[in-house]
Parts: C-alpha cells; structure tokens; sequence
C-alpha cells in the first residue's frame, strides 16, 4: 500500500481513505490484472491509485472537479496515470455512459446509495465484486439492503483502528472513526 504521507492532500478533498483501511478494499476487492475498476467518488485517489497497480484499467469518477485533479496529481507523482480514465460527474449519470466492469467501488453516493449500486450491479460482469466502503450509519444498512434485494450475499466488516503515536513516555493509542466494508460477489 502507498503510505498516507505519500499522497498529496488539500483541504475540501476527503482522503486519501487510511492506508490500514485501503488494505482491507483492496482483499476484499480481489482485482486482477485482466480487471476493469469503477471508483465512483475518487477524492483524494486513495483507492484509484492502489486499484491502478492492480488493474488493468481504472475509470475514476467524481462530481467534485478538485477532487479529480487531486487524483490527477496523486497519479503523477506514482507514475499511474496511464492505466485511469478521470471523469467528472455525478455517479448515476457517468455511469450510464461505461460499458462494463469487474470491479465497483463505492466511496461516496450523496444519498443517491441504493441507485448506484442497482445501476454498477447492471454492468458488473458475471462475477464481478462491488465494495462500498461507508461511514455513515444510514449507507451500511442500505448498502446490505440494496445488494440482499439484488440477491448478493453481502459480506460486512467494520473496522476501527488505533494508530499508536510515538511520545517520550510511550506509544499512545489514537483511535479513528469506525469504517464498515460491505462488499459482496454477482
Ligand atoms: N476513496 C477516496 C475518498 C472518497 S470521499 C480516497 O481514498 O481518496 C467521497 C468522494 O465521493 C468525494 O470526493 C465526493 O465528491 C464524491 N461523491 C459523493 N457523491 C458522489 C456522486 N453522487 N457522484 C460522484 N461523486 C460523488
């Protein structure tokens, strides 16, 4: 995984998603090197630039323009930028001008959630995987919902992790927000 650090950052972008937690995506992702990654809301490129060493392609989408120069940027400095389509735009509208793909991650949906997933699922390959990664209360419960109504078995898992920071006295344990990762195979 790229470290943290590594990725340039500016304030109104979110990301990069935390290296610890682009570690648990990328497993439960599974991307192979024949594989075609949707990254719907690309922020900062945390998952398009980890999904980039992996894939063969990458289509990053995001309705922020600074968001997606961010991961313009993000991508130079890591050399990646020739295997990543940037598009700017809202999720369900982008979505409808791709053809297919193996790999669908969720990283932001404005509310529109259970759309976004009906509509990647539509163009996912037989096989394929969708990953939502969610912060909110509400998108985990319709994340499952969504992919059970789809007939997918989803498979959740919520992280929180501690970072220790080194003091004079000691490692001091700082813990973040609790992520859940639903993701689930067509
Ligand atoms: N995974 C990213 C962080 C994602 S933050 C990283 O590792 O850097 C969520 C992003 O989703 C934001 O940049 C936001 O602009 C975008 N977003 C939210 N709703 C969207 C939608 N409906 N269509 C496209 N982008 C969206």
């Amino acid at each position: 995984m790229i470290p943290d650090e590594d990725f340039i950052q500016i304030q109104g972008v979110p990301g990069p998603t935390k290296e610890e937690v682009r570690c648990l995506v990328m497993c439960k992702a599974r991307i192979a090197s024949k594989d075609t990654v949707v990254d719907v809301g690309c922020g900062s490129g945390g998952l398009t630039l980890e999904s980039a060493r992996k894939a063969r392609k990458v289509i990053a989408l995001d309705k922020n323009p600074e968001a997606l120069e961010l991961t313009r940027q993000n991508l130079q400095k890591h050399g990646l930028t020739p295997k990543v389509q940037l598009v700017e735009g809202d999720a369900l509208e982008v979505l409808e001008g791709i053809e297919s793909f193996d790999t669908f991650l969720v990283g932001g949906s404005s509310g529109d959630l259970p759309f976004i997933i009906k509509q990647g699922y539509e163009k996912l390959t037989k096989h394929g995987r969708i990953v939502v990664t969610s912060i909110l209360l509400e998108t985990r419960v319709e994340a499952v919902d969504t992919l059970k109504e789809l007939g997918m078995t989803p498979d959740v898992v919520e992280i929180t992790i501690a970072k220790g920071k080194i003091t004079e006295r000691g490692t001091m344990m700082l813990g973040r927000n609790p992520i859940t990762i639903i993701s689930a195979v067509k």
